[in-house]
């Protein structure tokens, strides 16, 4: 990671933090700063990984802005962790599209969805897409199954490869050389429920500042929403994958059945955990937000909403005429939300994961051995107001 002005400012505030150290409950970035006595950028990307954005550190400091300190960790951190998907972005060149993610998204979702339209008529009588299709394999009269499948795979191949990849330069940049640990299972393990269970949006036991210097768990349980609504819906995939393939059943399938009830829970907690988070987003304290990412972070938010309200819909309507344009405007914002997913704020999971787990290796490591001295407090909070 390359040393800039946000990095120089969260080494100034760690540096303060190490000397205060009162959040040392909040979450696990406070435990994982006391580790260690000096801040090279690799530390200051894995620390601003690991935050979660609660604010708790922030409504709790008494050195926050107006203070002349203007220690504000949750909006540097969230800057830096913006810097670190464009760095760690893969092909490099392609992290210059977090710069302006709003656009292209916006860009993105239209392109996709002319080309799913125009393919559609291209290969089929265009009337197909307003007339009613009912019974086995009525979804691929409209587009052949080769084409959804071929498309699906291509660009979901294409992401999770570009997420690896960003993932493995990631690991290796946050702690170069000696600092690498072997992975082992308990270390996974430890990570896997922290990822599950969004244990650092607890604030420690009392929830998050989600609007104001009030605690809730608004954001975890909006966030838990989006997350299991993703995996059931990619369940749901998978499910009419294998009926497909192994079992020779095509869809539509019955309501009842697993793909249709997987999708149908999957998009209402997707609807309601994206929703809910823009929400958040338009009414919480602005002052410990990074404001110049709110709009690629509404932008991913609503265009994930969009992909699972159109898949509700078309669940109402696939016995209709609407169902032929409803499936090519669902196809077309899947296959946008594939593309951008390794150039969107959607990448945090990785990088947070990744966090999680090299914090898990590090508490581990720790078990038995003396904490690493901090510097003394005072010198520090001198040297940080005579900066
Ligand atoms: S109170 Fe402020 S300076 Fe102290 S650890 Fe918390 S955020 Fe850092
Ligand atoms: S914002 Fe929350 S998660 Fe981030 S450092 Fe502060 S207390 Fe920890």
């Amino acid at each position: 990671m390359r040393e800039t002005e946000t990095t120089a400012e969260a080494r100034r505030q760690m540096e303060i933090c190490n000397a205060c150290r009162y959040c040392e409950g909040y979450c696990a970035v406070f435990p994982a700063m006391a580790m260690r006595r000096e801040f090279s950028t690799g530390d200051l990307t894995h620390l601003a990984n690991l935050c979660h954005g609660c604010k708790g550190c922030y409504h709790a400091c008494q050195y926050a802005p107006p203070h002349a300190f203007g220690v504000n960790i949750p909006q540097t951190f969230a800057t830096l962790r913006a810097e670190s998907y464009a760095e760690y972005a893969w092909p490099p060149a392609m992290g210059r599209l977090f710069e302006r993610n709003g656009t292209v998204v916006v860009l993105v979702t239209f392109l996709a969805l002319t080309a799913v339209l125009l393919l559609t008529m291209g290969l089929q009588d265009p009337a197909i897409l307003y007339t009613a299709q009912t019974g086995t394999g009525a979804f691929f009269r409209v587009i052949p199954y080769w084409l959804m499948t071929g498309l699906a795979t291509v660009t979901f191949g294409y992401a999770l490869f570009a997420m690896a990849m960003g993932a493995l330069r990631y690991w290796r940049g946050t702690a170069p050389g000696a600092g690498q640990r072997p992975i082992t299972p308990a270390p996974v393990a430890t990570a896997a429920f922290d990822i599950l269970t969004l244990r650092n949006l607890g604030g420690g036991g009392h929830g998050c500042n989600d609007l104001d210097d009030s605690f809730a768990q608004k954001r975890r349980w909006l966030h838990h929403a989006m997350f299991y609504g993703f995996m059931l819906c990619f369940a749901a995939t998978t499910t009419g994958a294998f009926y497909h393939h192994f079992l020779g059943w095509k869809s539509p399938h019955h309501f009842l059945s697993l793909p249709v009830q997987f999708g149908t829970w999957g998009g209402v907690l997707l609807c309601i955990g994206t929703a809910g988070l823009i929400w958040v987003k338009t009414v919480t304290d602005p002052v410990p937000v990074a404001k110049k990412l709110l709009g690629s972070e509404y932008a991913m938010l609503s265009l994930l909403f969009l992909v699972s309200i159109t898949g509700l819909l078309l669940l109402v309507v696939r016995h209709t005429g609407a169902m032929g344009v409803m499936l090519a405007v669902h196809l077309g914002l899947v296959l946008a939300f594939f593309l951008l997913l390794p150039y969107s704020k959607m990448v945090h999971g990785v990088y947070r994961g990744l966090a999680l787990l090299r914090n898990a290796q590090e508490r581990g490591a720790e078990t038995g051995a003396a904490p690493a001295k901090a510097p003394s407090g005072k010198a520090t909070l001198k040297a940080a107001s005579a900066s």
